[in-house]
């Protein structure tokens, strides 16, 4: 049998169908690891709730909104925009965050009165911001408040602000996931369709399930301007709240987190026969076909062609850089959700690295079964493990590297093993041709990092053995390489800037006419 029984979890027997190992030849579509269900009692697992993944996932990457959570101060702690989903408006809101700081005496007498004092407080501290989301938790919900209610009553009194309701409290779901189906579905029941935007070209598409996180989604709004699209909003990192309302508009929805954002694609296709296009910014080769997929739906496949051979040109020698320095090492791929399957073949592909593990905290079944296909023989696939889960898998597994988030991260460096953060990255943007660089000069500086040699040195004794010297990082990563290799004049390190972000702020894009 496929699945693999952690020694630690031997005592919560349910756990053992969570977790697989992909043998030579086996079919796993009949034993995938069980997913997206509640968390077995007994298990202390690394999940956020259904009110983290509506609102930290999903509603706070839009720049011009106050968001409130309605609840006690811990919830919105726990999704302080600790995700770096930037915004071009001087990332109003990654700077503030806003809690009505429910207590004891509301849950017993009621808190929508000082939900609408906090609200009215708010838009006076902010008068520039005329848009607010407004979010339910778990007290707050069963307590009966009726945040809606207050939503309308505000609206009437201040007839120039606009507020969005999110009603997914913590156990609205097994996991976050639950939050993003609640919050996709409120949005485009209660505001899509709202606002009429101005059409500025013949190609006009929202940009679905991108959270900006550190750039990505200006990286690929780059591509998309130089195409001559016209992207009307991106659902929802750096996005507008009043754009958001104009979705309705788009010809196409071009999609690229389809585990936190399809069901707002699926149900624009529905209402407003808006099709949807599945892309991947990540890895020059999926970047290269989803452009060309997003060209080709269009009929400008050569503005896209000429896009692919500049980025190309110009960046591939780089990533054979650190593709040469990566090759064989092994990996741990435990981000949160699709960054499983949208990495697992890449990595391997275009850096050499071997995915050992994949792993989904809030994953459905469909992620899992992607994710493994594209991974190697002997990984193990594991569905939202527990701590001494992860732990005991690093020490059976012995990666290189993983990439998680920074929970699991910070236990990986305790038993030595580099992570890399694959929520909201290292020195991203990770998409884009120059991104995919940087992610690679990333994996590199963490991998071979002297540090984690020094590491091993028992600092608690007297006369630290030093004959051996201070090895450099290169020293670590070169000496198996051949001459031919290490001489190479086509391969180099990267040659980017620290900022790639703000310059494409401003910079200017050719114009295609319009068809009369
Ligand atoms: S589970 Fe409930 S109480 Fe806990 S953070 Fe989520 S919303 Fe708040």
């Amino acid at each position: 049998m496929p699945y693999h029984e952690f020694e630690c979890s031997k005592c919560i027997p349910e756990r053992k169908k969570h977790a697989v190992t992909k043998g030579p030849g086996e079919d796993l579509t009949h034993a995938l690891p069980l997913g997206y269900l509640n968390t077995i009692p007994g298990s202390i697992s690394e999940r956020g709730c259904a009110y983290c993944g509506a609102k930290h996932v999903i509603g706070t990457p839009m720049k011009d909104v106050i968001h409130i959570s309605h609840g006690p101060t811990g919830c919105t702690y726990d999704t302080w925009q600790t995700k770096r989903y930037i915004s071009d408006n001087d990332n109003f809101q990654l700077k503030r965050t806003f809690a009505t700081d429910v207590k004891e005496k509301h849950i017993v007498f009621g808190a929508e009165k000082v939900l609408k004092q906090n609200i009215i407080e708010a838009f006076k501290a902010f008068p520039d911001i005329k848009r607010m989301t407004i979010y339910q938790t778990c007290a707050t919900a069963l307590i009966g408040d009726d945040i809606d209610a207050i939503a309308d009553e505000v609206m009437e009194e201040m007839p120039d602000v606009d507020i969005f309701v999110c009603n997914s409290p913590g156990f609205a779901g097994p996991s976050q996931s639950g939050g993003h189906h609640k919050i996709n579905i409120a949005w485009i029941n209660k505001k899509v369709g709202n606002v009429e935007p101005k059409i500025t070209s013949d190609y006009v598409i929202n940009y679905v399930g991108e959270y900006n996180i550190q750039g990505d989604q200006e990286i690929m709004l780059d591509f998309f301007r130089r195409m001559g699209i016209q992207v009307l909003s991106t659902f929802t990192g750096n996005g507008s709240y009043d754009e958001l309302r104009a979705m309705h508009r788009a010809h196409l929805n071009v999609l690229e987190c389809a585990r936190s954002a399809e069901y707002i694609c699926n149900e624009l296709r529905t209402r407003y026969g808006i099709p949807r296009l599945d892309i991947d910014g990540f890895g020059f080769e999926p970047l290269s076909s989803s452009l060309l997929k997003v060209g080709r739906f269009f009929g400008i496949e050569d503005r896209a062609q000429k896009i692919i051979d500049e980025e190309t040109a110009r960046w591939k020698p780089e990533l054979e850089w650190y593709r040469e320095r990566l090759l064989g090492k092994k990996v741990c791929l435990w981000p949160g959700g699709s960054k499983l399957w949208h990495w697992a073949h890449v990595i391997h592909d275009e850096m050499g690295l071997d995915v050992v593990s994949v792993y989904t905290k809030f994953g459905h079944q469909g992620d899992m079964e992607k994710g493994i296909a594209r991974c190697e023989v002997g990984a193990l696939a594991i569905d939202d493990p527990n701590e001494l889960e992860g732990l005991e898998a690093m020490y059976k597994l012995k990666p290189d590297i993983i990439f998680t988030g920074k929970r699991p991260g910070e236990v990986a460096k305790k038993i030595r093993v580099p992570y890399l953060n694959a929520h909201a990255y290292h020195n991203g943007p990770y998409k884009g041709y120059e991104g995919w660089v940087r992610f690679a000069r990333d994996i590199y500086n963490a991998i071979y990092s002297p540090i984690h040699q020094l590491s091993f040195l028992d600092i608690t004794r007297d006369g630290i053995p030093d004959e051996g010297g201070f090895k450099t990082q290169r020293m670590l990563s070169d000496t198996s390489l051949s001459e031919e290799v290490r001489k190479s004049n086509y391969m180099r390190e990267y040659t980017g800037t620290l900022d790639i972000i703000t310059p494409l702020r401003e910079k200017s894009y050719p114009e295609f006419n319009k068809k009369p």
